[in-house]
């Protein structure tokens, strides 16, 4: 039984879970999100990280600073829940 096959096999796992890392940052990075906190979850398991990040940046709207008080407002809401004003960012999800 050889030892050092097994430390082998673990270099595609490491490929992989640093290139689900890298992607993971460069998308969060672009969306607006924790780039460093969910770069470091991606690096911890493949591939159920990667969905579970999946699942959490697209089913979660992205928000915007309303145009009238400031405060962060949801994409998907008509109005600001803060002041009631329309909210500009309305629809722009995606
Ligand atoms: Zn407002």
């Amino acid at each position: 039984m050889k030892e050092s096959f097994s430390y082998w096999m673990l270099i595609p796992l490491f490929i992989l879970l640093f290139t689900q890392g890298a992607w993971i940052f460069n998308d969060a990075s672009k969306r607006g999100h924790n780039k460093w906190l969910w770069g470091l979850f991606g690096l911890l398991n493949v591939p159920s990280n990667l969905i579970v990040y999946l699942i959490v940046t697209r089913a979660v709207p992205k928000s915007g600073p309303c145009q009238d008080c400031g405060k962060k407002v949801r994409n998907d809401y008509r109005y600001c829940p803060h002041c009631g004003v329309s909210n500009s960012n309305f629809g722009k999800n995606k």
